[in-house]
């Protein structure tokens, strides 16, 4: 068997509430080999990092890899970082997660260097790099459970002042809406997030009449987003209704996004990308009809052609840029 030591590589880990995946490249935007951990229980910072690291000498072992040819680690997190700083600012969906320098706790433990982003700022460095939409700076909207986001400007993925930047699910679109987890009404997230859709079908089910039902029973306990696209799809009445209001929450944000930053391409990505061209539609649809007339008009919406993997890639990039420009430093 021929074995692969000796070549230099990167890893790419995506840690969320309930998961955490690890990647391998031996080059950019090439995907060697995936693995998933999928838990239920909430992780400590100590065990997350004992955690990653068992799941790395596993990979490494099953490659017949060594330590030494990896030339870093990129982390996506699931919530506030600061990047430059190398920390997680606090855990939205991951109790006891404040204040923690996660990148440092990595390469001491790893003896890897450790670079560590916002899931969103990650799968948007990957779209940049991978996703063949240009140089244009570029908006990637992530519509999952929740909805994020992360802008790449100029070439660079941009944090903002405060390094949270990016979070358009908690932008308010309807005055009074539903409560949101983040403490406000009417966020984005809560009318147009695939979690949403599933609620706001489930209530509505009760007392309407809709295919969906066949579906998921009368009292809608197991609907969900692409239950409701694909009854939309078949011409339910009620779930094109859902579904159109949830496009047309997220054309008002997209479009008020637009003008203010001049994007020239949106991509949207995350569990709902799979809805394809149907949610590229709806949702250019909407936002174009949102958009003041002038250069604007020109931003392109597409759907993510890579939705799975881009913060796998985006992970990567970060190891492979990190090690770069250690390099050109001249670092060890
Ligand atoms: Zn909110």
């Amino acid at each position: 068997m021929q074995t692969a030591s000796g070549r230099k590589f990167a890893l790419g880990c995506d840690i969320g509430a309930t998961k955490v995946s690890l990647a391998l490249a031996f080059s950019r935007g090439v995907i060697e080999e995936r693995v998933v951990d999928s838990t239920r229980r909430m992780r400590k910072p100590e065990s997350l990092v004992s955690e990653v690291s068992a799941m790395i000498s596993s990979m490494l072992g099953r490659k017949g890899l060594s330590r030494s040819d990896c030339v870093g680690i990129g982390v996506a997190f699931a919530g506030p970082v600061s990047f430059t700083e190398g920390k997680v600012i606090y855990g939205t969906n991951i109790p006891g997660w404040d204040d923690i320098p996660l990148a440092g706790m990595l390469s001491d433990a790893l003896s890897i260097p450790a670079s560590i982003m916002n899931d969103a700022n990650v799968g948007a460095l990957g779209e940049y790099r991978h996703g063949g939409h240009g140089q244009g700076d570029l908006l990637y909207v992530t519509i999952s459970t929740g909805i994020g986001a992360g802008l790449v400007i100029g070439g660079r993925v941009y944090e903002g002042s405060s390094k949270v930047a990016g979070e358009i699910g908690h932008t308010t679109v309807a005055e009074n809406g539903p409560s949101c987890g983040c403490g406000k009404r009417g966020c984005l997230e809560t009318l147009s997030s695939g979690l949403s859709i599933a609620r706001i079908a489930s209530e509505r089910m009760r007392r309407e009449t809709s295919s969906l039902i066949d579906r998921a029973g009368a009292n809608g306990e197991t609907v969900n987003s692409a239950m409701v696209f694909e009854e939309a799809r078949k011409g339910d009445m009620l779930s094109s209704e859902i579904v159109e209001s949830a496009c047309r929450y997220l054309g008002f944000a997209l479009a008020g996004a637009t003008m203010l930053m001049s994007f020239s391409t949106i991509v949207l990505g995350g569990g709902m990308a799979r809805e394809g061209e149907y949610l590229r539609k709806r949702v250019e649809f909407y936002t174009r009809k949102e958009l003041a007339r002038g250069p604007n008009e020109k931003v392109r919406i597409l759907v993510s052609r890579m939705p799975e993997r881009v913060v796998d890639i985006g992970a990567i990039e970060l190891a492979f840029d990190a090690a770069s420009e250690r390099e050109s430093h001249g670092a060890v």
